[in-house]
């Protein structure tokens, strides 16, 4: 399907000029040849709950569906779990933690989660394409990013089991018993082995609540743990509303919960479990600096902004949805931008060519689009490629905004979707007072030639990581979370499992 442009090519080729084809200036009329992803997702009509390692009916005998928004088709039906559903989760989590996978050591552990990683692998490419169709997100995203960085979650934490003693040197660890966790919709996937492998290396059992807009992978992991023969009750995967994740925080055999997602939400997670004793780690909002200095290698820093705040169309917790630019290169920087958005491709997600695909509802479209508003009331101004967007699906060109102020909503407020908010400064306090002048702090970028100002910006940006010269770059060996109202506690890396155990 075209997406750009449906014009016959215009674009010179390289031997014709006999020099780099200027993709920059012709890149919003290039010829599309689609390259539509083949592999078989392997889809069910309907998807249950996994609860004591079997699939079993909802209780409430309903179901609702998952819905593809770059077409706006439905995929699947999904169980809707309620509270007699969540408490034969926790059962058969308790069943399990006083049994099998409690008495269990930890390189006995370990081979569960390296099958899980390697059963994964094997099927990269079906989950890459039921993600990109559950999500909206660009196949080469899935591909190269969600679907491999989740199996390197389970590798790695594997590697963990057996050699707890060095989570907290000079201490033993134990294991919490049974986790509660809630995740968001954005990297559907990627927040499961987050979420279950620390949890899992560790010790623990878990009881875990997909987004409803992207259940999908979820359930294709179930598939995997059963696979694995994972012990019955070790994970419980249940899909449903917000509701029944509360009902997953709020449980009584909860001894810890984990959430993430909207900070709207984790304050009313944290409001309902105050006093009750649980540990507690939350994953929330952000609203990132990408901050380049005059002596940055201008167009590296340029692909870093691209990429850090229209990967997966900006729906990023640690999105660069705040690029602070250097007064001296503030115009050149706007743009080589402005010629890069030209060229990005907009539509079909699994197409392999695309680089923005669709956003993941209609409601988060709407909120988007609310912004744009917005921004254009304010007083910013407003700039988008030209690009024509398929009729039908949610989709939003990549969008920039000059002339925004720190008072503007759209400099304050986390948008969630592809639009970057262009703020100008003149000396380095002043970049770091602007970039902190913020209620989250998740992640932020420095893009400078001097390592001494990469040092002085890391050590004064109140923000969970700070990339040099980069964006968006993850590991599971490095720990991830924020300061302030992004959240506490990290994910990864030695760090990451200090949250998921208790010192004895
Ligand atoms: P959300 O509305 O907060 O939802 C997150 C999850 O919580 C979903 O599974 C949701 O279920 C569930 N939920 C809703 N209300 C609940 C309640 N009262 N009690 C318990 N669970 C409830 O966030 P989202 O819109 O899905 O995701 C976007 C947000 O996540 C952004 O703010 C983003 O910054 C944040 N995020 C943070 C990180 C991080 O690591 N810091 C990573 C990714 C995303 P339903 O889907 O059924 O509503
Ligand atoms: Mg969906």
């Amino acid at each position: 399907m075209p997406t750009l442009t449906d014009k016959k090519p215009v674009r010179p080729t390289n031997r014709a000029l006999g020099r780099p084809a200027p993709e920059l200036i012709f890149g919003d009329l290039w010829e599309y040849d689609p390259a539509p992803e083949t592999a078989d997702p392997k889809l069910k009509p309907r998807y249950e709950l996994f609860i004591g390692g079997k699939f079993v009916a909802p209780a409430s005998g309903k179901y609702f569906d998952s819905i593809n928004p770059a077409n706006e088709t439905k995929i699947a039906e999904m169980a809707l779990g309620s509270a007699p559903d969540v408490d034969a989760a926790y059962r058969a989590a308790q069943k399990a933690q006083e049994g099998v996978w409690g008495k269990m050591p930890g390189k006995e552990r370990a081979k569960y989660l390296y099958r899980i990683a390697r059963l994964l692998q094997d099927r990269a490419r079906e989950f890459a394409v039921a993600e990109t169709m559950d999500n909206g997100k660009p196949i080469k995203e899935t591909r190269d990013f969600d679907v491999p960085m989740a199996a390197a979650h389970f590798f790695y934490h594997a590697g963990w089991a057996d050699k707890l003693d060095y989570v907290a040197p000079g201490r033993r660890v134990a294991p919490l018993g049974i986790v509660g966790q809630v995740i968001p919709w954005n990297f559907p996937l990627l927040m499961m082995a987050w979420k279950l492998a620390p949890a899992l290396a560790m010790g623990n059992c878990a009881v875990i609540k997909p987004a409803t807009n992207t259940p999908l992978s979820a359930l294709k992991l179930a598939e995997i743990i059963q696979d694995a023969g994972l012990p019955p009750g070790v994970v419980n995967i249940l899909t449903g509303p917000g509701s029944t994740g509360g009902l997953i925080m709020a449980h009584p055999l909860a001894a810890k919960i984990a959430f993430t997602g909207s900070t709207e939400v984790g304050k009313v997670i944290m409001r309902s479990v105050a006093g009750t004793g649980k540990r507690m780690t939350m994953e929330l909002g952000g609203k990132a600096a990408n901050i380049v200095f005059d002596d940055a290698p201008l167009d590296q820093a340029v692909e870093g902004i691209v990429n850090g705040i229209f990967f997966n169309q900006g729906q990023v917790c640690c999105a660069g949805s705040r690029l602070l630019v250097h007064e001296p290169v503030a115009d050149a920087v706007v743009a080589k931008l402005r010629n890069r958005l030209r060229v990005l491709r907009v539509g079909d997600p699994l197409d392999k060519n695309t680089d923005v695909g669709a956003i993941v509802s209609r409601d988060q479209l709407e909120t988007v689009r609310g912004y744009l508003d917005a921004g254009v009331k304010e007083g910013a101004k407003m700039w988008q490629p030209p690009c024509r967007l398929p009729a039908k699906g949610f989709y939003m060109p990549p969008t920039l905004f000059t002339g925004v102020t720190q008072s503007h909503r759209i400099a304050r407020e986390e948008i969630f979707g592809p639009v970057l908010a262009i703020i100008t400064f003149r000396t380095v306090d002043e970049a770091i007072e602007k970039a902190n002048n913020t209620e989250y702090g998740l992640s932020a970028g420095v893009w400078t030639d001097k390592g001494s100002r990469i040092l002085k910006m890391s050590t004064e940006l109140k923000a969970g990581v700070v990339w040099a010269n980069t964006f968006n770059k993850f590991d599971p060996a490095s720990p991830f979370g924020g300061y302030k109202e992004s959240g506490f506690g990290r994910e990864g890396g030695r760090q990451g499992l200090l949250d998921y155990c208790k010192l004895v």
